[in-house]
């Protein structure tokens, strides 16, 4: 069983592949392409979308000879179906669509939210964690109970990536913003920023106001980029260390673009340390947007028999990762029950 899967809700346009063979899920690979804004401003979904029109073709190229496998060997063609920017989202579903059509195979949608944590899961082995879900557009902690993920605590307003992004541009650093700070971060010191935990929500659109105003009033760069992730990342460890409290759970998943920042993970491992849980984190391939990880929620949802009929194809921009049935969970779950 081989899946053909398409990534494309916001910057990144990739192709991937997953194979399964008696059960056993294995990574073939694929390749994507990022649309890069010009310098100091951010995404612009319809040039973002054109950007991946332009190189769809070439990134299934390519994403075929890096994974070894041929075309005509694909079984199910799985795509990003939503949350994300509707004018990305409409070119990786069309092309989708295409495919399918020329293979003449099944066509899957996958939640991009739940491909992150189902590649986690897949590359680290984690299995029933508390999962820390930190990109450029979504910033949830979620819990898997009865059929769903469960969303414990989330963003009021922008995600962590874009936040990190979004005081980058201000400080003239170019996009992703969150690996440029990260590197600055080391030379800081530490300035008082607003740490907002609201019950098990956080909100970071007044942290980064404050830090954008603190920049201009000449604050050091190498501080405000410590003191951002300190403070970020600190919010973000008391919400995952409250829901690993109250769901009894004893395993962290770290997954997302965020995710490759080693001073959260260093952060995250502390808290897990000191509870006796444990903390796993996504393979950093796979931690940003990528083809690979929706093949493999496509095959997930194929296997829970979620295909979808071409005229039911269409994008959900908002797909909350809670309105999501997973089926490949529950049906493992009654079986475990059995
Ligand atoms: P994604 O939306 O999952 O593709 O993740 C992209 C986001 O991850 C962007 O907002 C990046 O700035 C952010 N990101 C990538 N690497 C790092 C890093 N090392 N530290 C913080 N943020 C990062
Ligand atoms: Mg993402």
């Amino acid at each position: 069983m081989l899946c053909l899967g398409i990534e494309s809700t916001a910057h990144t346009f990739g192709v991937g592949f997953v194979s399964e063979r008696k059960g056993k899920s294995e990574i073939l690979g694929g390749h994507k392409e990022m649309y890069v804004p010009p310098k100091g401003s951010g995404i612009h979904p319809r040039e973002a979308a054109d950007h991946h029109a332009e190189l769809c073709a070439d990134v299934l190229q390519r994403a075929l000879e890096n994974a070894n496998v041929r075309l005509d060997d694909v079984n199910v063609v799985a795509y990003s179906q939503g949350p994300g920017l509707p004018p990305c989202l409409r070119v990786g579903a069309t092309f989708a669509r295409m495919l399918a059509a020329r293979l003449k195979k099944p066509l899957v949608g996958a939640n991009h939210c739940i491909a992150h944590i189902e590649i986690g899961k897949l590359t680290t082995g984690a299995e029933d964690a508390v999962v820390v879900y930190v990109s450029g557009g979504n910033t949830q902690v979620i819990a898997y109970a009865e059929g769903r993920y469960r969303i414990f605590g989330e963003t009021e307003d922008v995600a962590i990536g874009n936040a990190l992004d979004t005081f980058a541009r201000a400080a003239g650093l170019q996009e992703p913003g969150g690996p440029k700070i990260e590197a600055l971060a080391k030379g800081g010191a530490y300035i008082e920023l607003p740490y907002v935990v609201k019950g098990m929500d956080l909100s970071f659109a007044g942290l980064i106001t404050e830090a954008e105003k603190r920049l201009k009033r000449g604050a050091r760069l190498e501080d405000l980029c410590f003191s951002l992730q300190e403070t970020c990342f600190a919010m973000l460890t008391e919400v995952t260390e409250r829901a690993l409290a109250h769901t009894g759970k004893n395993e962290v998943l770290l997954t997302g673009g965020v995710a490759s920042n080693r001073r959260l993970i260093e952060m995250l491992q502390t808290m897990c340390g000191e509870r006796g849980a444990t903390l796993r984190v996504v393979e950093r391939a796979y931690s940003g947007d990528n083809g690979v990880m929706i093949a493999y929620a496509g095959l997930l949802a194929y296997k829970a028999r979620q295909i979808l009929k071409p005229k039911n194809s269409k994008i959900i921009q908002m797909w909350r990762t809670d309105e999501v049935e997973c089926g490949w969970l529950s049906e493992k779950a009654k079986s475990e029950h059995d």
